[in-house]
């Protein structure tokens, strides 16, 4: 994708990841060859390459996940036929139609194919093209973590136990990092062990946590009426697993057309979608600021409920002079959600969204609105 491999890498994430994977395998490796000498014992043998299997797929599949990429939609996207548009959103930063299962990630800048979540670890998005790869990544995280758990501890417990040792006694400093590993090994194993739970549980329903997040609002809108929505893209369990997890992890399909059920189209979703955002505009209330805004995450000038009750999302926050014009989507008890409406209609549409301390806007009623000419367009 012409993307310079350094700097994907060279992030927090993909770099804590890659420490943590080096400290466990040292350790587990230095000792699984003490406690039971590969060439001296059938276990011991077996133990080690194990292991050794389940770090080299962690590693490999960490490093696909990364380079393979979700799969991005190309920039100004269109549908075959163009009559089709009238049935998608769009997106003002790509300039083009969000094809079905697309979402725009903020993080990554660009449409995702089949977007489930942007991951900090691999400093990019799990989507269409590298969902194989990253499950294939979690099951062999905790696989190989369950294995350095197992080691690890029979070693510190042959350590511990007055019996004579049939190695060099450790010095303190492998034995502390032999401690912090076993805690690292545990982490992985409960916390990616979970989600490795719930991205399985996506692909046997074939239903990313975006997909998961709209079928729920698209039954509660429907709710009390017998109209009742259904999640087009489900085909049986066997179906859905096949088409992500091959053998050599590549997904069948090219991330844009997709197969349905029966009585679904290819727009199903996306026009679930587009009735929601309407719905939402609909709820919409105009608040004008009062107050300037500085877009600091935990701002101190305006109470003390503000600076405790961040909203827990890492969504941007905006900044806002007195007398701005937003339109807000989403209400909590001291921050708001809106997007700011821009006085003059610039020729590139650039979104101003986020959230923003309540204390700083008054709601604008709506006799009120007529000093404001109407501008908004979506
Ligand atoms: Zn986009
Ligand atoms: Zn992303």
């Amino acid at each position: 994708m012409g993307v310079n491999p350094l700097k994907k890498i060279c992030h927090w994430g993909p770099l804590t990841a890659l420490g943590i994977i080096k400290v466990i395998t040292l350790m587990t490796i230095h000792c699984s060859r003490q406690c039971w000498p590969p060439q001296e014992s059938l276990f011991g043998a077996i133990n080690f390459t194990l292991f050794f299997c389940l770090s080299g797929s962690t590693l490999f599949h960490f490093i696909s996940s990364i380079y393979e990429g979700p799969g991005f939609l190309p920039l100004k996207w269109m549908p075959n036929r163009a009559t089709d548009t009238q049935f998608l959103q769009y997106c003002f930063v790509c300039e083009g139609y969000k094809a079905p299962r697309t979402h725009h990630c903020r993080k990554c800048g660009r449409c995702v194919m089949k977007m489930d979540h942007h991951c900090p670890w691999i400093n990019n998005c799990v989507g269409h093209y590298n969902h194989g790869h990253f499950t294939a990544f979690l099951a062999s995280g905790v696989g190989g973590c369950s294995v350095s758990t197992f080691t690890l501890v029979s070693w510190v417990m042959t350590v511990l136990s007055l019996k004579p040792l049939s190695f060099p006694p450790p010095s303190v400093f492998i034995l502390i990092l032999v401690i912090v590993s076993i805690g690292l090994s545990i982490g992985v194993v409960l916390a990616v062990g979970t989600l490795l739970y719930f991205q399985l549980l996506a692909i046997i329903r074939n239903r990313t946590e975006i997909e998961a997040w709209i079928t729920e609002k698209a039954h509660y809108r429907r709710f009390g009426t017998k109209d009742k929505f259904i999640y087009p893209y489900s085909k049986g369990w066997r179906f859905n697993v096949q088409h992500v997890l091959t053998w050599d992890c590549t997904p069948v399909g090219d991330g844009i057309n997709w197969p349905v059920i029966d009585g679904c189209d290819q727009y199903t979703l996306t026009l679930e979608q587009l009735a929601q955002k309407k719905d939402k505009r609909k709820r919409a209330k105009t608040y004008r600021i009062i107050e300037d805004v500085s877009g600091s995450r935990l701002p101190f000038r305006h109470g003390w409920g503000v600076f405790c009750h961040p909203p827990c999302t890492d969504e941007p926050r905006i900044k806002l002079k007195v007398g701005d014009i937003v339109i807000v989507t989403r209400w909590r008890k001291y921050w708001l959600f809106g997007e700011r409406k821009e006085d003059d209609q610039n020729e590139k549409h650039m979104r101003n969204k986020g959230w923003f301390p309540r204390p700083c806007a008054i709601e604008v009623i709506e006799n009120d609105a007529y000093s404001f000419p109407s501008t908004t367009s979506d």
